[in-house]
């Protein structure tokens, strides 16, 4: 379908442009607004209201005074909402797809695939909202009974990025309905539409007013942080960068508030001498240019044995060189912009300093002329493995590429970052995907695999990627608090 403008006009006059507070959507208590851009023209889309600390404050009100009663709705009442929200977000896949296409810049078919994979995450949770079993146990010595229950932890705070609109929110929002809390969600100001329409969307599948709070603003800190400051708001999830994650979690230290943060990544892709080398083609693709890149997921460091690294690099920059940037509603074009000037700036300053330092830039290696913050698919052979480039998230169409001589090396290679979130084998050997696997320090392992989130899968990382988990049972338990109540057992032996 050709995209026109007035099909675009039509879609952005759908998403409510307040703050959405108890249940209403309202302007900001100051009056003040922000703009919302398209970064592949560099032009206004819309322009939305701006919460002040006030406002954020009203919105905690509000997921507070609803707090207790939304604990105590039927799980199948729950579960029912989450449910019709999957079918309505499903049936508007096309709305939505193209919402994100248009504030955050990824292709239509891409935006497609993110609603697919983000829509699933309210089904997901639909089913497990009336299957969260608790215990009830015996203890070792006969005298009592142990009981163990999940409550809700509370209002909480949901801070999502600007690279994946959808995702990022129902990722935290559908748990957090599961398990019975409230919330304030605050979206990334370079991409809030799509949460709008996502809020909107939430409460016409039933949503009580209060649940679901959403201030979008210009400022984030104004707004988390007299939320973080109060007493009533129990836990902050938040999806964004190592660096704000940390000053979060010091926050968050004040009130010992539950954290799930889910961090920046700096993924290792590593391709053995035995692996299919089409696949693993494939498959770093996929794990490059999700995205354009802008993925925490996304691959950053190609290690590629010896042996196999030339091939590899040829048909991979083969792969990169056919792709074609342009605006994500242009059918031709499967690349498209980075999100802003800034972030196009970084990325050549990486790329530049590693060609400088000796590396080879086999595709692209620069940025795209004309409107937009369009950067060439660039694949960097020869990179000297202690080149910046390799320390640091990309978060963009650039794929180093350096080389290993044996396992251990690859190894040490893929566990010489503070990060740990996403990585990649490509091998034919199991017994070697269990041995890497057993030692490489990441929460998620894709084994021949270059995509591997799912609703039903645990998402998260270790070390300087974060703590917790998104989706699968254990998205759930990010939710709820344990209550253990001991019982004497009258009819227990004497
Ligand atoms: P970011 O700058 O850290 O922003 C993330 C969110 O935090 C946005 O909503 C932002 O609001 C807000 N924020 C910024 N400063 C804040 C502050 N001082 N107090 C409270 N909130 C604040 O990250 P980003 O550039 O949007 O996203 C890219 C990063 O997210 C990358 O590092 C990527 O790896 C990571 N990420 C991780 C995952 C994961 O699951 N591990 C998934 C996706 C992305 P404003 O935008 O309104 O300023």
């Amino acid at each position: 379908m050709t995209i026109t403008a007035q099909h675009e006009a039509e879609l952005l006059a759908k998403v409510p442009t307040g703050l959405l507070i108890n249940g209403e959507w309202r302007d900001a208590s100051d009056g003040g607004t922000f703009d919302v851009m398209d970064p592949a023209t560099g032009e206004k889309l819309t322009t939305l209201a701006s919460a002040t600390s006030e406002d954020a404050m009203a919105a905690l009100d509000a997921a507070d005074a609803v707090q207790a009663d939304w604990a105590r709705t039927a799980p199948r009442e729950r579960a029912e909402i989450l449910r019709r929200a999957f079918d309505l977000v499903t049936e508007r896949a096309d709305d939505f797809a193209l919402l994100m296409s248009l504030e955050m810049g990824k292709p239509l078919a891409e935006a497609r695939g993110e609603v697919t994979y983000g829509a699933e995450f309210l089904r997901w949770f639909s089913e497990e909202t009336v299957r969260h079993y608790g215990r009830y146990v015996t203890t070792p010595e006969g005298k009592n009974k142990v009981l163990v229950q999940h409550k809700p932890v509370g209002p909480c705070l949901l801070i999502t990025p600007w690279n994946f609109p959808l995702a990022m929110a129902t990722r935290k929002v559908a748990p957090a309905i599961a398990a019975g809390c409230t919330m304030v969600l605050k979206p990334a100001k370079l991409t809030p539409l799509t949460s709008q329409l996502f809020a909107a969307t939430m409460i016409e599948a039933g949503l009580p007013a209060g649940v679901l709070n959403v201030v979008s603003g210009a400022s984030a800190s104004k707004i988390s942080a007299p939320l973080m400051s109060d007493d009533r708001l129990r836990k902050v999830s938040f999806t964004g960068s190592t660096a704000v994650g940390k000053q979060l979690m010091k926050d968050a230290a004040d009130k010992v508030l539950r954290t799930s943060m889910e961090l920046g990544g700096n993924a290792p892709f590593i391709v053995f001498e035995d692996a299919d080398l089409d696949a693993a083609v494939e498959g770093a693709m996929a794990a490059k240019m999700r995205n354009m890149g802008e993925a925490c997921t996304a691959a950053n460091r190609f290690l590629v044995h010896q042996d196999v690294a030339e091939e590899f690099t040829a048909k991979f920059a083969a792969a990169m060189g056919a792709l074609k940037p342009g605006r994500g509603t242009d059918a031709n074009s499967n690349v498209g912009p980075l999100i802003e000037e800034k972030a196009r700036t970084e990325i050549d300053g990486l790329v530049q300093a590693a060609v400088a330092n000796g590396a080879t830039a086999v595709t692209g290696g620069a940025p795209v002329e004309g409107p937009g913050y369009f950067y060439q698919p660039t694949v960097l052979a020869n990179v000297a493995n202690d080149a910046e480039i390799l320390s640091q998230e990309i978060f963009g169409p650039v794929a180093p590429v350096t080389t290993f001589a044996d396992e251990a090396q690859a190894i040490a290679l893929a566990n010489s970052t503070e990060y740990g979130l996403a990585s990649y084998i490509y091998t034919k050997d199991y017994n070697r995907m269990f041995r890497v696997s057993e030692q490489i320090e990441f929460g998620l392992v894709g084994f021949n695999a270059g995509v591997i989130s799912n609703a039903a899968a645990p998402f998260g990382g270790v070390k300087q990627s974060g703590l917790g988990r998104e989706g699968g049972a254990e998205g759930l338990a990010e939710y709820t608090t344990v209550q253990y109540i001991g019982i004497a057992d009258p009819y227990a032996a004497k």
